[in-house]
């Protein structure tokens, strides 16, 4: 296959890259850079399957050639970053996506929509199950992702049944793993930094909120079977093993032997309390896929992978 992926020089559009080449497949990588980073694709460089197109999807997208899928994965993606671009995630969310769905089309391309755990909010369903609406404020500060990220998959659903075109949605949960940005301002980036540094980890709020955390390679693998698959509907891809922020710092500090401990910090406004993937359906739907990194095996890579890129080996 020919694929596009917006994001492509992004955390996941890069491991997509990477795991889309290994399959035998071409790979155009497009991205504007403003949360993506070319060091995540610059070992591609010289691959002849691949290439790079630096472009803003907001605006029209031009390719050359056929294309087979589309994979819609450009957005500021941390919590910081959309706090920081609001207008700008807002506009991929809403204008990318129709110009991502407009491209694939024309091409007669399949599409994969990069959707997110955030649709359900502050969730009063647990765990969050596909069929849930969701608990979204639309004039909160995360509304910017969250209801650009709802209109994305109502715009996706559109282009399937008026146009017919082959769509496919993946609610990612919050995932991890090297090429993080290690500013981002997500708890996994913060707490690697500041335990590399032996400083407290930043805590927000009691510490009692959950998140249950997804190795990189075991969510791509899931979105390669669902790009693949028939499943037309959104399928929740993520790691059902849930903790406590407490207990996550804890984890950090003792796989670093960081002696600094913990801070407390204000909980930012809606946060979500409690996360957990259902993930039945995309094990009924994506022949039997599960997560299968430990926690502990993830974060060795992702702790090796910082250390190398803030040179402390
Ligand atoms: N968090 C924290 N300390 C940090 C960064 C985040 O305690 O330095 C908390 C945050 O309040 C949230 C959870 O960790 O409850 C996950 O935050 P993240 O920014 O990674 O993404 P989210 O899951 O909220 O989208």
């Amino acid at each position: 296959m020919r694929i596009l992926i917006t994001g492509g020089a992004g955390f996941i559009g890069s491991h997509l890259c990477d795991r889309l080449l290994a399959d035998g497949h071409t790979v155009i990588a497009m991205d504007n850079l403003i949360t993506g980073n070319t060091d995540n694709i610059a070992h591609l460089a010289g691959n002849r399957h691949f290439s790079f197109i630096f472009h803003d999807v907001t605006n029209y997208i031009y390719v050359e050639g056929p294309l087979d899928a589309v994979l819609h994965f450009a957005s500021p993606a941390s919590p910081v970053d959309y706090l920081n671009y609001p207008i700008q995630t807002l506009k991929v969310g809403a204008l990318g996506t129709h110009k991502a769905l407009g491209l694939a089309k024309a091409k007669a391309a399949r599409f994969l929509l990069a959707s997110t755990s955030e649709v359900y909010g502050d969730p009063l369903v647990h765990p969050q199950t596909e069929d849930y609406w969701g608990n979204v404020n639309p004039i909160g500060p995360r509304g910017v992702y969250d209801e650009a990220k709802r209109f994305a998959e109502a715009m996706t659903l559109a282009y399937q049944r008026t146009h017919g075109l082959e769509t496919r949605i993946v609610r990612i949960f919050n995932t991890y793993g090297p090429r993080m940005r290690i500013n981002d301002g997500r708890v996994v980036p913060n707490f690697i930094y500041q335990a590399l540094h032996s400083q407290p980890l930043t805590v927000y709020g009691e510490g009692s909120q959950t998140r249950s955390f997804c190795y990189v390679s075991d969510l791509v693998e899931g979105v390669v079977r669902l790009l693949h698959s028939e499943e037309r509907e959104p399928v929740n891809i993520g790691n059902p093993a849930e903790m406590t922020i407490l207990q996550f710092a804890e984890t950090i500090n003792r796989l670093t032997a960081n002696p600094a401990g913990m801070v407390r910090q204000p909980l930012p406004v809606d946060d979500p309390q409690q996360r957990r993937p259902d993930i039945s359906k995309a094990q009924r739907v994506l022949g039997g896929w599960a997560p299968v990194t430990p926690l502990e095996q993830g974060l060795a890579s992702t702790v090796a992978d910082f250390r190398r890129r803030l040179g402390l080996d």
